[in-house]
């Protein structure tokens, strides 16, 4: 089974040569340059602050750099909304790599078969070409994504919406006065589906102390399976240099397959469960030098 099933945007036929994406290091810089590589290069020697480029060929696609300083070439970009979800954002903010858009569509198929009437909220992904968006430090190499809690409503006759509420550490959300609860069967199902995904593996679901401990504890009740409530122990966490997410789940995946991302910065953790090949294991971005020496090889 193909993990790029999903993907509408695959490399563009039509660049025959070279191209050159700007350094993901340079703030705010996103997208990508063709063609004109070898100008750019020489302008880019002629500027003392100029930042270094890196060598894009039509095989690359996916993460170049880090989640909070890079940026994303050839994503996919998912339809507004598919088998089991849909995006509770018209935003233009659907690009991902291959490996993350993937996962959403089996995750929200997964649990649409274990839940026919729900369907998967989900948020931004990354902008066209990646780099900065407004809202987020992160979002920025097609490695993440948000996910709306599934929400539960014991009053029936409220027709309010839930949607990015926010929930006290005991999973209750209160809107216009109505009270909405943390839907822990159908949350766990989503934990559990992305951390038994086959294709992609999940370095981070950010949630709040008190939303974990809830979700760990109802696993653990309900005697799901042991290896994955280790996995979740580790992978569910609450932030400590953004919000705490406690009115969404905030997915962060893995650098994709070396071969095709290979500027794509992994940070740690590494967890003991992780595949080399999807975590670009140890691996560090290329110095300075090496960024230079690649573009100039492109030439
Ligand atoms: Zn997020």
């Amino acid at each position: 089974m193909s993990v790029f099933v999903s993907c509408q945007n695959p490399p563009n036929p039509l660049f025959k040569g070279e191209f050159f994406a700007g350094s993901p290091f340079k703030r705010g810089q996103g997208g990508f340059r063709h063609a004109c590589g070898i100008f750019f290069i020489a302008a880019c020697f002629a500027l003392s602050s100029c930042m270094p480029w890196v060598a894009v060929t039509t095989k690359t696609a996916g993460p170049i750099g880090g989640t909070s300083d890079g940026v994303v070439v050839n994503a996919c970009e998912m339809p507004s909304e598919g088998e089991g979800y849909a995006f509770y954002h018209k935003r233009d903010r659907r690009y991902g790599s291959e490996a993350l858009t993937g996962l959403v569509e089996r995750v929200s198929k997964k649990v649409m078969m274990q839940y026919p009437d729900s369907i998967l909220k989900v948020g931004d992904l990354s902008g066209k070409g990646g780099g900065k968006i407004t809202g987020h430090s992160s979002h920025r190499t097609g490695l993440d994504v948000d996910l709306a809690f599934f929400v539960r409503n014991p009053a029936r006759s409220y027709t309010g919406d839930f949607l990015l509420a926010l929930h006290d550490p005991n999973g209750v959300a209160v809107v216009d006065k109505e009270v909405g609860l943390f839907d822990m069967e159908k949350n766990w199902a989503v934990v559990e589906a992305l951390l038994t995904d086959t294709e992609t593996q999940v370095q981070w679901i950010f949630v709040s102390k008190g939303l974990k401990a809830r979700l760990l504890a109802y696993a653990l009740h309900r005697q799901k399976d042991l290896s994955v409530i280790e996995q979740a122990a580790a992978v569910l966490h609450q932030p400590g240099d953004s919000a705490i997410h406690n009115d969404h789940f905030h997915i962060r995946i893995y650098c994709p397959d070396v071969e095709t991302s290979p500027a794509c910065a992994q940070r740690k953790p590494i967890w003991p469960w992780v595949k080399p090949s999807h975590s670009n294991s140890e691996k560090h971005l290329p110095s300075d030098d090496a960024l230079v020496h690649l573009a100039l090889e492109g030439l």
